[in-house]
């Protein structure tokens, strides 16, 4: 069995971002299977954290074991799971209208809530959930403005990514149609639960019963990954598999002097990739 490097040694619980970290569109990145099963041996809680909520957890999980990686629904907090877990605290079977694909609409519909159709005649509204929508339409908008400006909806998105990696370069994010709804409605979301909010990974944490100090975060993203693991208080690593370069970390190193706030876009541990977690 190989041994973890020493800034790792104690950590019982890795929280792995999944495009450029797992595997890049649809291909799993090299090696990555054997390393989830070498911590697993080790007896390391894996969990996965995105702000994808395109598809479903149940998906995700036929995503990961056809790249050969075993996994179960509870292995994912998904920023549609995460968001449909806090408006379920809210409110039991809420009306929401969403703005999103089967990914966020499945979670909710699964939790009791009620998806209303565009242009569905009802006085009140509870919330307006916004998310990545690849199919995003005016009618969507308009459906949502009047949800939020006239039915007393409340705006809640899951995240706000400004752009979604792909196979071959990026594509728009749903922070797209988050500041679409801002736009015609002049509100902004009440809460983003997405990561660089570290909602989600506190709450993992707490289901996992575990203090911050036994708790890793690796992403490939500083503005969302790393930051979400540092106002956690976790420790963060930067992977260079995914959309993040050395020299965009050491620029951001460079100017930091002025910029305060961009401390905690620095993860404390940078590798090439994840199989330099191991003493080679
Ligand atoms: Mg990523």
């Amino acid at each position: 069995m190989r041994e973890l490097i020493d800034d790792l040694k104690k950590k019982k619980l890795f929280i792995f971002d999944l495009d450029g970290v797992i595997y890049r569109g649809k291909k799993l990145i090299e090696n990555v299977n054997k390393i989830i099963k070498e911590l697993r041996e080790m007896s390391i809680k894996v969990i996965y954290n995105t702000n994808n909520s395109t598809i479903t957890r149940e998906m995700y999980v036929d995503k990961l074991n056809k790249l050969g990686i075993e996994s179960k629904i509870s292995d994912f907090y998904t920023s549609a799971s995460i968001t449909t877990s806090e408006i379920t605290k809210m409110k039991k079977n809420s009306k929401v209208f969403v703005i999103g694909e089967i990914g966020l609409k499945k979670e909710l519909e699964n939790s009791g809530h009620i998806i209303l159709k565009e242009d569905e005649e009802v006085d009140n509204v509870d919330y307006v959930v916004v998310g990545l929508d690849r199919d995003l339409t005016y009618n969507k908008l308009y459906s949502a403005q009047k949800c939020i400006l006239e039915k007393g909806a409340e705006f809640i998105a899951t995240n706000s990514d400004s752009t979604l990696p792909v196979e071959k370069g990026i594509k728009p994010g749903a922070g797209v149609m988050v500041n679409a709804v801002t736009t015609c409605t002049g509100k902004y979301p009440k809460v983003i639960y997405g990561k660089p909010n570290p909602f989600g990974i506190n709450k993992i944490l707490e289901d996992n019963s575990l203090m911050k100090e036994y708790a890793v975060m690796i992403g490939d993203r500083l503005n969302t990954d790393i930051l979400a693991g540092n106002r956690a208080g976790i420790t963060t690593i930067a992977v260079l598999t995914g959309v993040t370069t050395r020299s965009e970390i050491e620029n951001i190193r460079i100017t930091l002097n002025n910029a305060e706030n961009d401390k905690d876009l620095l993860p404390n541990l940078i590798i090439e990739k994840l199989d330099d977690i191991f003493i080679s």
